[in-house]
């Protein structure tokens, strides 16, 4: 392959990006089954690859067909039957036999798979081994039939099975990719040579043509492995570049973090910080201290005491002069900083003021008069911050906590509020550390793992409860409640909309008052109701005007009732564990230990490992990595906020050497050659910026 010059190889790399309509055999109909399916471009075509390889190197006799094993085995058809037990039910079953036994692969209500067989003719199938009724069978197998003449002449013994789309047969699907990797065979590779070198991956060209006809099954590793590596890097690339924009070609502003009111906050603080509480007030304040604008993220589990932490950063801007605000995503959350950091800054002698979408016309203009003449030090707030109207003499300083609930919109747009401002962003969503590299891989991380009260008891401890043990639940609150403490009954489902959360919360606190809980005072908190309406609810409870809680998911975030020790969740199953997780972080937080009951059904083997799992560990990190297996990032994160695709090829569960190594070789090009424009970097920037446009735009407006 030659390399040709700068523009001939950025010439030649549009070529992937041609209309598929353009690749060969691709005529009008073929090109719109392929738009179906999402390939538009001829490099979509030629990376269409495939979910799964049916392996005839290593097929097993039907005799040695286990059950419950997912394997490859080949036969002749012995014999097609269509079934038809019930008036809309088609069944038709496939016999395969070879020397040595007989397997049946099963279709449902799928008629024409009969039309698809010949007896006598030999065929592969894939899939499950299942035994019923003493027979060995698979549903829905893959098929490969082997005796036909048209099986093209590129296949190996490892054969892709590609996403089918309708009005493509396997075959030809099969022929037009082949083309489409031919026909960009010659497109320069865009990995600068030394990394294929130090990391031993495959040619591009080679991994694309291997990833869809692998001679075998090493190869087809070596293939991904190499593609994987593509995706990892170029993702990293942008994240480094974006890192690289904020902290190194900018100068922001650098804090005192030895000045008196920080002296004077300390002192007034109650309790001794734990080591990660020490570590993560180090960080942040030596990020503080430097020129670069600091971009960081503070994780924790819920209870961990993040809050303290940034009291500390607040206290260093009043020392240094600037101002800071602090976000929160509910009221009730920014209302609480308010109620717990402020009596400290106002030991420390730091102003601070509140500032929310429910404050009135005065109190409004008095906060917006004291931070343009600069009077204020510290603003917390909810989402009314970023409003046009409100303006700072000098902000220095961003915190938004529970940042994954903010876009990475709102982040900026508090962010440029003042003029480099350091950022902190807090969070108590464990975030899985190959997920926080990626997704957030621009920003350095602080963790607090310890808890304030670790003695090493478990604060909270979690149980599963079928619906027929609900009244004893019920009398564990009774009990509860009789020794003084409070108690929340979380009766949301996630997937319903807001109005029909309120109205089963509402629903099921009414029946809770009036039949269970007569003797109880009863309240209820829904994303429904006014802000105003769910403040004077939260402090009702605060105060222990309330027994006991009924709400949505509303509580998940934040809120912070030490007295509470009991919580039952209904229709726990239909929960992430994340959100579980955060959800019983809300008791148990003061000096008694909290106690968690799941309502649950688990129907699917997912739930039930979801509900194993949230009983099994209190420890965040290890449930958020178990979700992340189970569930796969997208669902975890919540995909459109962080404005970063999905990954094709490359898993954040299977890859994370891999992702480690990429993001050391992203930050090590970024060092060298921010811009990419190195001769040996330019195909590489234009990949990058083409797979992950986003990541790149943020650059520029960041
Ligand atoms: P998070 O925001 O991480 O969930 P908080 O900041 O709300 O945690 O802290 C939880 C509770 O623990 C608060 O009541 C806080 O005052 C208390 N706390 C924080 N750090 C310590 C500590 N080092 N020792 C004792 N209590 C602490
Ligand atoms: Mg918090």
């Amino acid at each position: 392959m030659s390399s040709g010059s700068v523009p001939a190889r950025i010439g030649r790399l549009m070529r992937w990006q041609r209309p598929v309509g353009e690749a060969r055999f691709v005529d009008r109909s073929r090109a719109e089954a392929l738009e179906r399916v999402g390939v538009h471009t001829i490099g979509d075509l030629a990376r269409h690859f495939p979910f799964r390889y049916l392996d005839l190197s290593d097929v097993r006799p039907l005799v040695k067909a286990l059950p419950g094993t997912e394997i490859t085995v080949t036969g002749r058809v012995h014999k097609v039957t269509v079934k038809r037990p019930r008036p809309r039910l088609t069944i038709v079953e496939v016999a395969i036999t070879d020397s040595t036994g007989i397997l049946l692969g099963v279709w449902f209500n799928q008629p024409y798979m009969a039309e698809r067989f010949q007896e006598g003719e030999h065929v592969a199938f894939a899939g499950r081994v299942e035994q019923d009724f003493g027979f060995l069978q698979m549903k829905n197998p893959f098929v490969e039939r082997l005796g036909s003449a048209e099986a093209p002449s590129h296949l190996g013994r490892v054969l892709p099975i590609h996403r089918a789309t309708e009005g493509l047969t396997t075959n030809w699907l099969r022929r037009l990719i082949a083309a489409a990797v031919d026909d960009v065979a010659d497109v320069p590779d865009f990995l600068p040579v030394r990394l294929r070198i130090r990391h031993g991956l495959l040619s591009e060209r080679l991994a694309v043509r291997a990833m869809h006809f692998p001679r075998d099954v090493a190869e087809a590793a070596a293939a991904r492995q190499r593609l994987a590596y593509d995706e990892l890097l170029c993702l990293q690339l942008g994240l480094a570049a974006r890192r690289h924009t904020i902290t190194v070609e900018r100068s922001g502003i650098a804090h005192i973090t030895d000045g008196p009111s920080l002296q004077r906050l300390r002192a007034a603080i109650p309790f001794a910080l734990t080591s990660d509480q020490s570590t993560a007030v180090a960080e942040i304040l030596d990020d503080m201290g430097s020129s670069r604008p600091a971009n960081r993220m503070l994780l924790g589990d819920v209870g961990t005491g993040k809050t303290v932490v940034a009291a500390h950063a607040l206290a260093a801007v009043a020392d240094t002069g600037t101002q800071a605000a602090m976000m929160a995503p509910t009221e009730v959350l920014a209302v609480q900083y308010a109620e717990r950091v402020g009596p400290l800054l106002d030991e420390a002698g730091v102003s601070w003021a509140l500032l929310t979408g429910s404050a009135g016309a005065k109190t409004r203009a008095e906060v917006l008069g004291g931070l343009e003449s600069g009077e204020i030090s510290v603003l917390f707030g909810t989402h009314a911050l970023i409003e046009k109207s409100v303006r700072f003499q000098r902000l220095s300083l961003a915190i938004v906590d529970e940042q994954h609930r903010f876009g990475v919109v709102q982040r900026l747009a508090l962010r440029q509020k003042g003029s480099a401002a350091d950022m902190l962003v807090m969070t108590a969503t464990p975030i899985p550390r190959s997920l926080a590299l990626t997704r957030f891989g621009d920003l350095e991380t602080s963790y607090l793992r310890q808890r304030p009260h670790g003695d090493g008891e478990p604060r909270v401890t979690t149980r599963l409860v079928t619906k027929a043990h609900r009244d004893q639940a019920y009398e564990e609150v009774r009990s509860a409640v009789r020794q003084g403490r409070q108690a929340y009954i979380v009766c949301a489902l996630v997937d319903e909309s807001d109005a029909l959360q309120a109205r089963s919360a509402n629903a099921e606190a009414k029946r809770l008052a009036q039949e269970v809980f007569r003797d109880l005072r009863v309240g209820v908190l829904t994303g429904k109701m006014t802000s105003a309406e769910r403040l004077a609810t939260m402090q009702r409870f605060r105060a222990a005007e309330l027994d006991v809680l009924v709400a949505t998911t509303v509580i998940e975030v934040g809120v912070d009732v030490p007295n509470a020790t009991v919580m039952l969740i209904e229709d726990a199953e239909r929960f992430g564990l994340a959100q579980l997780h955060q959800l019983r972080g809300r008791v148990g937080r003061g000096r008694y230990p909290g106690s968690v009951l799941l309502f649950a059904d688990p129907k699917t083997a997912e739930s039930r490992s979801r509900m194993k799992a949230v009983v099994s560990t209190t420890d965040g990190f290890v449930l958020a990595e178990e979700d992340l297996r189970l569930r796969g990032a997208g669902q975890l994160m919540g995909e459109a906020q962080h404005g970063l695709p999905e990954l094709s090829v490359a898993s954040l569960v299977d890859d994370v050497d891999l992702l480690d190594i990429a993001r050391e070789d992203a930050r090590e090009i970024i060092a060298a050659d921010p811009h990419l424009g190195a001769p040996e970097h330019v195909a590489l920037g234009i990949e990058a910026k083409r797979r992950f446009a986003e990541g790149w735009t943020w650059v520029s407006s960041g």
